[in-house]
């Protein structure tokens, strides 16, 4: 049966969106599950909640952040009370394992003490002036009106990545999640309501990127947009931002690598291939889609690899003993059997997988066998291209330096990692990839919320999420001078 909501947040509100449109949401596993019916926001909705947090600006940016940061603590409290709950729905709404879910969970847990502690410290530092009796500091000042633009892989950790930093910096928010994931949104944003957040500090519209994700990125009153997904949409926020001299920060695709040199342990590295290509039906933005081999060793991890992948159970997340759950929904579906059939049309050769399930227990919902390619080369689409779903390729590498220039062969940058004991092999690649985020011995995917976290090249426009840099996304430095010398003094030596 499906929840039925009114849910456009705006200044407290609850409203049913203007144009009255609505859309639905449906379970990936199975598609005649319907979990819920949203509004479609559009352009009147998006003003609406724009103008809400627009009124409660002053009074929020002139709360104290560690008062702020509370009602953070308080959402995170709540999301470990109800961290089963929520996993349930995830695994139904987005279709992820349950363990998965959980973990999904958790980093937004992680996340919120994270950010609840950076209340307290908000540091900027303190220097000397080049006069006497003059002091000189920076301080941190909120940024505005942050309109927040999320994807649907990560229901609750990536929304939390951008509402909880805004908030502890003093931004009144305007949040629209993923139109195929918008009721766990909606548990989070209900979660602070019941702490307590004053009106119109977080508002939430829910519907399509367009009208209603370009109308917020438009919208004047927005002064820094936070935007993560595809980089075919990122790019045209990144235009639309740069006429109006907005803020912006993008966190977009990838394609990244895992490499394996012939001194690895092979176990290790074939489960971090495995995990890191196939988790969440490698719908994560630092998926392991290229798998960089030594010759040396390649045949016998292709041999291991093919072993594990034929051991993994593909159905439904709420199931238990699933470990490749359905893709997110029928376009995606399309999207990757296409990408398979350009990888078979460039001569890479389909090892495992390379087609849908639709029978039996998958008929209803969007299943696609793990793929592995054997024969990758580097210029191939399917080597270049992000194509976001259970599919990877291995590629022979002779080398650590031809690992390097392979990796960095593509335009993104957000992860890679390499398996070696060798010393000079981890630091080649710790200095040579270009990547934003880098494991030796640990797979591509699984980031910890104190790291800042973020890509080179197109992955994104330089700003990073989480760690220690949280907060740069939604606040201006201001550089502050106090002189107490009770004289005009001038600078760079003007008498
Ligand atoms: P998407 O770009 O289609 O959509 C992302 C969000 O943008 C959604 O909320 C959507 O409604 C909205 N949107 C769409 N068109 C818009 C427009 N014209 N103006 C404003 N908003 C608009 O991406 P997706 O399919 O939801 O997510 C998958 C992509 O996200 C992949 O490319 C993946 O790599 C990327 N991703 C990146 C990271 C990262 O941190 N680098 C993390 C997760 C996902």
């Amino acid at each position: 049966m499906a929840e039925e909501h009114l849910d456009i947040l705006a200044g407290g509100r609850w409203i049913t969106g203007h144009s009255g449109d609505t859309f639905e949401d449906r379970n990936p596993a199975d598609r005649d599950d319907l979990v819920a019916v949203f509004p479609a926001g559009d352009t009147v909705d998006v003003a609406e909640c724009v103008e809400a947090a627009r009124a409660a600006y002053p009074a929020w940016a002139a709360t104290p952040a560690p008062r702020r940061a509370d009602y953070v603590l308080r959402v995170g409290l709540a999301l470990e009370r109800d961290k089963e709950d929520l996993a349930a729905l995830m695994a139904r709404e987005m279709g992820k394992t349950l363990k998965e879910s959980r973990a999904d969970i958790q980093e937004g847990i992680d996340f919120a003490f994270y950010m609840a502690g950076e209340g307290r410290r908000m540091f900027g530092v303190t220097t000397k002036s080049e006069l006497p009796n003059k002091f000189s500091m920076t301080l941190r000042h909120p940024i505005g009106i942050a309109g927040l633009i999320t994807p649907w892989n990560f229901p609750i950790a990536i929304p939390a990545w951008k509402i909880f930093p805004a908030l502890v910096s003093g931004c009144t928010v305007v949040f629209k999640p993923a139109e195929d994931t918008p009721l766990l949104a909606l548990r989070l944003v209900r979660m602070f309501e019941e702490a307590g957040l004053p009106d119109g500090v977080l508002n939430f519209v829910t519907g399509f990127g367009e009208p209603a994700g370009s109308a917020l990125v438009d919208h004047a009153g927005v002064r820094c947009v936070s935007f993560t997904g595809s980089l075919q949409v990122g790019r045209q926020v990144a235009e639309r931002c740069g006429r109006a001299m907005k803020r912006c920060s993008l966190e977009l695709g990838s394609k990244n690598i895992l490499i394996v040199m012939p001194d690895a342990d092979l176990d290790l590295a074939v489960e971090a291939g495995a995990w890191g290509a196939f988790a969440t039906s490698g719908q994560r933005c630092t998926a392991t889609s290229r798998i960089a081999v030594h010759g040396r060793v390649l045949g016998e991890y292709r041999k291991r690899l093919l072993e594990r992948v034929a051991t993994m159970k593909v159905g439904p997340g709420t199931d238990p003993g699933v470990e490749l759950a359905a893709v997110i929904n029928e376009r995606q579906k399309a999207r990757i059997l296409e990408y398979i059939e350009i990888g078979r049309a460039e001569g890479a050769t389909v090892l495992a997988g390379g087609h849908a399930l639709e029978t039996g227990e998958h008929a209803k919902g969007n299943f696609i066998a793990p793929t592995v390619f054997g024969g990758m080369t580097p210029g191939m689409r399917i080597a270049q291209e992000e194509i976001f779903g259970p599919v990877t390729g291995l590629i022979e590498i002779g080398s650590v330096e031809e690992a390097i220039e392979v990796a960095n062969s593509v335009q993104y940058g957000l992860s890679a990692a390499i398996y070696t004991h060798d010393v000079s092999s981890a630091f080649k690649a710790i200095e040579g990839l270009e990547f934003g985020v880098v494991y030796v011995n640990a797979p591509t995917i699984g980031a910890e919320v104190q790291l800042p976290f973020g890509g080179m090249k197109c992955t994104g426009n330089g700003h990073r999420e989480a760690g220690p840099t949280a907060l740069d996304e939604f606040t201006e430095w201001k550089a502050v001078s106090v002189d107490f010398s009770g004289k005009l003094q001038k600078a760079q030596g003007v008498e």
